[in-house]
This record gives C-alpha cells, sequence and structure tokens, in this order.
C-alpha cells in the first residue's frame, strides 16, 4: 500500500510518496515559509507567532495534498500518512507542544492532517523517526542498541536501547545537543550554559570560527575544509567541536551502553576528518571499557522523512487504515486507538524485524 510521508523542517518541507515495498516513488521539497512579498497585502492583519503557525500548517496541509494527489494520478491512492516534526512533541497525543523554528505551541498536527486528507495519519518525533529509519534501512541495521545522533544545525539523539526509541516522561528524551560539557561556557538558546550544542553543532563551528577569524560567511563546511587546508583557527575550532562531541558521546554511552553510534546531520558529510578523530577521543574518554563502533549515518538528509514513511506503513500493517475518519477526523479515544496498534513512539523491532 502507498503511503505519503511528511519530515517537516524549520527551513524545509521535505515530502515522499512511497510504495508498498518501500519505493520512494516521488520526492518534493518545499519552503516552510514561502518568501514573503515586498510589501505585506493586508497589512491589517495580526502578525507574531500566531499567524507565523497558522501559515506553517497551512503550508503543512496544502503540500499534503499536492502528495496525495501525486500518489492518486498515479494509480496508487495514498492508504495513511507519516508526519514528523521537531521540538517537543507528544507523540501519544499527536500533538506538537512547542517547536520554536516553527513558531508552534500545541498545534494537533496529526489531528488537523487526518481531518484535512481523510487519512490515518503517524506522527512522530523528526530525530526519533530518523533513528527508526536508519534502524529499519541504514546504518542501524543488525543493531537493536545504538544511538543515532545528526550533527547539524543543532544535536540531538535517537536512544534506541532493547528495540525501542527512548521517549521519557515529557518525550524529549535525548536532547544530547543541551547535556553540559563546558559548564560556565558560552550561552545557549536553551537558557542554559555550556550545553554540547553551543561549542559543536554547525551553528557553533561557524560563530566559534568567526569570532576567531572576523569570517562571518562561512559555514561549518568551509571550517572543515579550512581545518583540512591547515588554517589553525579553523583547526582549532573543528579539534574543539570533536573534544566536547566526544564528552557528550562518553556520557551517552556510558548511560546506555549502545552496539553503535550512528553520526548524521550535515556535519557527518566530513566524513573520516570527523569520525577518525571522534573515535580516537571517544576510546581515551571510555578506559573503562571498549568503545561502541561509530559510524556514519547512511540516509543523509531523507532519514526523517523515510522515518515518517515507516510509521505510515506500520500504521496501515496494522490494520487501522481501514478506521473511517470520523466527522471529526479522529477516533474518539483522542487519536491513538487503545488496541495499541499505533506505535505512539518509535518502535524500532529487533532483530526479527530488520529487513
Ligand atoms: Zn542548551
Amino acid at each position: 500500500m502507498t503511503v505519503i510521508a511528511l519530515d517537516i523542517g524549520g527551513t524545509e518541507l521535505k515530502g515522499a510518496v512511497v510504495a508498498q515495498d518501500g519505493t520512494v516513488v516521488r520526492t518534493e521539497r518545499r519552503p516552510t515559509r514561502p518568501t514573503r512579498p515586498a510589501r505585506p497585502a493586508q497589512p491589517a492583519r495580526p502578525t507574531g507567532p500566531a499567524r507565523g503557525a497558522g501559515a506553517v500548517i497551512d503550508t503543512v496541509l496544502g503540500f499534503a495534498t499536492e502528495l496525495a494527489d501525486l500518489a492518486r494520478h498515479a494509480g496508487t491512492p495514498p492508504r495513511a500518512a507519516g508526519v514528523v516534526a521537531p521540538g517537543l512533541v507528544d507523540e501519544t497525543a499527536g500533538t506538537v507542544v512547542r517547536a520554536v523554528n516553527l513558531d508552534w505551541h500545541d498545534v494537533p498536527i496529526r489531528h488537523r492532517l487526518a481531518e484535512h486528507l481523510g487519512l490515518p495519519v503517524a506522527f512522530g518525533h523528526d530525530v526519533r523517526a530518523g533513528g527508526l529509519a536508519e534502524a529499519r534501512l541504514g546504518a542501524g541495521r543488525g543493531s537493536d542498541s545504538f544511538v543515532f545522533v545528526p550533527v547539524g544545525t543543532g544535536i540531538a539523539a535517537a536512544l534506541v536501547t532493547g528495540g525501542r526509541a527512548v521517549t521519557g516522561a515529557r518525550g524529549i528524551a535525548g536532547e544530547l545537543g543541551h547535556l553540559v560539557v563546558r559548564p560556565g561556557g558560552e550561552r545557549c538558546a536553551c537558557g542554559g550554559r555550556g550545553c554540547l550544542e553551543t561549542v559543536a553543532s554547525a551553528a557553533a563551528i561557524a560563530r566559534r570560527h568567526a569570532r576567531l577569524t572576523g569570517s562571518t560567511t562561512l559555514d561549518a563546511e568551509d571550517v572543515h575544509r579550512r581545518a583540512v587546508a591547515g588554517e589553525a583557527a579553523a583547526g582549532q575550532v573543528w579539534a574543539e567541536a570533536v573534544e566536547a562531541l566526544a564528552d557528550g558521546l562518553a556520557a551517552t554511552v556510558a548511560l546506555l551502553d549502545p552496539e553503535r553510534i550512528v553520526i548524521g546531520g550535515g556535519l557527518a558529510r566530513a566524513g573520516e576528518d570527523l569520525l577518525a578523530p571522534l573515535a580516537a577521543a571517544l576510546a581515551e574518554r571510555l578506559a573503562f571499557r571498549a568503545p561502541p563502533r561509530l559510524v556514519a549515518a547512511e540516509l543523509g538528509r531523507r532519514a526523517g522523512c523515510l522515518g515518517a514513511a515507516l510509521l505510515a506503513q506500520d500504521l496501515a500493517a496494522s490494520g487501522l487504515a481501514s478506521w473511517s475518519v470520523s466527522a471529526g477526523g479522529m477516533p474518539s479515544s483522542g487519536g491513538v486507538p487503545s488496541s495499541g496498534g499505533v506505535p505512539s513512539s518509535v518502535g524500532v523491532p529487533s532483530s526479527g524485524g530488520v529487513p
């Protein structure tokens, strides 16, 4: 059965139509926020977070309709949709509790999409869904105990242990980027100081390099290139990022004992220039044990969207695709049928479930 998948990001929406055998039939991208006109068409309309949130929701709903139409025109109407979002999400309720980059606060996105599309909708956290995709299709294959760490603008982790991604009491487990690795250090967007993200995220690498050199137009990839070319400031910033990441991963390994660590996100494109020094720094910190394998993610930027497709396929395969969308758009239980058939968290099947 065909499903549609959506990965809602702060700057870009990624969408896909995925066939029953997992083949990605079509992928599409849209900006999360349409380019604003130079002069607002209706200056009297209220501005601020509420309007921004509504505009993004409308964009998401419109994009979902396009994807569903693409599937229908191909003669394979979708049986379900999967959507993943960043930030603080309540996977059970199907709600984005807070996503700063989207201006979203308590948005019942699963309900909105189900109502809009007339389809069952599965919902998950983008990083945990990415972990699910890496588990079944990528670098986590064959392991039911690994940590998926995308290092990009921010840093997060999907903590897969015993074949399940840990969600925590409030759905925010895996906020590795806000682990304090440099006490008293730089102020973080979260309000804390010295969080891993302030040293090792792609944004931090660019910012710290700019502070040393005054070059404000370079991104983390440029800094990486300059480090390889031998520029001292770039080399220093890169090394500090690696050391901080190793501190964060060492804490993660001490707590979870994963079999492997899968590094993804934009920074993983540095390949061995990141993985080799990181593995060495991690081994140094884990004197009491052998370090887990450190590998590069395999799915790149598609991980979240593929994870959304897997959630949708799981939902459709669970037989719930046949439930009719009521007038309210959702079943009476508030979104999750009580049968337990809907994965309210990203479940990663243990060995048996890995294709
Ligand atoms: Zn923080």
